[in-house]
């Protein structure tokens, strides 16, 4: 093999691996129970609870679990397919007995809301590793008002049972980090147009399956947007960062404040007073 530039290496080896890819071995299966594949046939086609779409009742855990978000986030991985797993014995639990999905009640007065949100998106381990994947949904109709899901498919959240209703789907997603990854542009904005490339929070209004309004909140290198005495103790690193239109640096924890108080307000949620800082 070639080295530095005129220079040949000569490497003896015991084996050689070739890694050429792997189809998914369906001759476990009896033929009437075989799943349907998919992804240049390396997984079952499966659906948002990780069921076979053509022989229901078979489950799918595991790295095989990858197939709902292939290439997308980290469900090939153990440190992300294990937020799937917890969520798919719920489901499968739910189903069986015929039982709800586990679920919390939300305040959704104010400021209780905007600091439930402040605190998932900054500690809740399944939507962090499952960017865009996994999220919180938090119902707003009627006597459900206040029922959340925590790490949820957002797959499944489109058949779910409160689908032509309307809730907060909270997810934490990355944005675009254009050509070059190692020279990216942060948006520095406060009331910015344009997302964070970094992982950031991303709050949704969805009502009967259409996404109705949306706001992606800044970035936050510690990827903890709870103010500081808030954080049990754990302080991080980052105590400002520049936002162009705050003039200047300011506390990332006051702007996600202020960033979440205008969306919940705008879509009808905020009764918070005005907050201090320049909006
Ligand atoms: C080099 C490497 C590094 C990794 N590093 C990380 C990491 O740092 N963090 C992380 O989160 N993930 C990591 N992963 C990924 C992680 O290891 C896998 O996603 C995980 O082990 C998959 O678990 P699983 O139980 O779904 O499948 P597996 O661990 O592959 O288990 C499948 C089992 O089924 C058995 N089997 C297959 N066919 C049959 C059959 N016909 N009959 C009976 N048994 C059968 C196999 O022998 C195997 O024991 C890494 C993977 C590799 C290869």
């Amino acid at each position: 093999m070639t080295a530095a530039e005129g220079h040949e290496i000569v490497l003896t080896y015991d084996h050689v691996i070739a890694c050429t890819g792997f189809q998914f071995d369906n001759s476990i299966f009896s033929p009437d129970i075989q799943p349907a594949l998919r992804h240049f046939d390396k997984f079952p086609v499966m659906t948002g609870e990780w069921e076979s779409e053509n022989i229901k009742g078979l489950f799918f855990a595991g790295t095989i679990m990858q197939s709902c978000d292939y290439k997308k986030t980290m469900s090939g991985f153990i440190h992300g397919f294990r937020h799937n797993v917890k969520s798919l014995a719920e489901l499968i639990t739910a189903r069986v007995q015929g039982t709800d999905y586990p679920t919390i009640t939300t305040a959704l007065s104010e400021p209780e809301l905007r600091d439930t949100i402040i605190d998932r998106i900054s500690t809740a381990s399944g939507i962090f590793l499952q960017p865009g994947f996994m999220a919180d949904v938090i119902l707003l109709d009627g006597p459900q008002a206040g029922k959340t899901y925590q790490d949820m498919p957002v797959s499944w959240t489109k058949n779910a049972p409160f689908a032509t209703g309307s809730f907060l789907q909270v997810t934490l997603e990355y944005g675009d980090f254009g050509g070059d990854s190692l020279h990216v542009k942060r948006q520095n904005n406060v009331f910015g147009k344009e997302p964070d490339a970094f992982i950031h929070p991303v709050i949704r209004l969805v009502t009967d399956g259409k996404i109705v309004d949306q706001i992606h909140m800044a970035d936050h290198l510690d990827a903890d947007w709870r103010p500081r005495n808030a954080r049990n103790g754990d302080q991080g690193t980052v105590l400002q960062m520049t936002f162009a239109d705050a003039g200047g640096a300011v506390d990332p924890a006051d702007v996600a404040r202020q960033q979440l108080e205008a969306f919940l307000r705008r879509v009808g949620l905020g009764q918070i007073e005005q907050s201090t800082a320049a909006e």
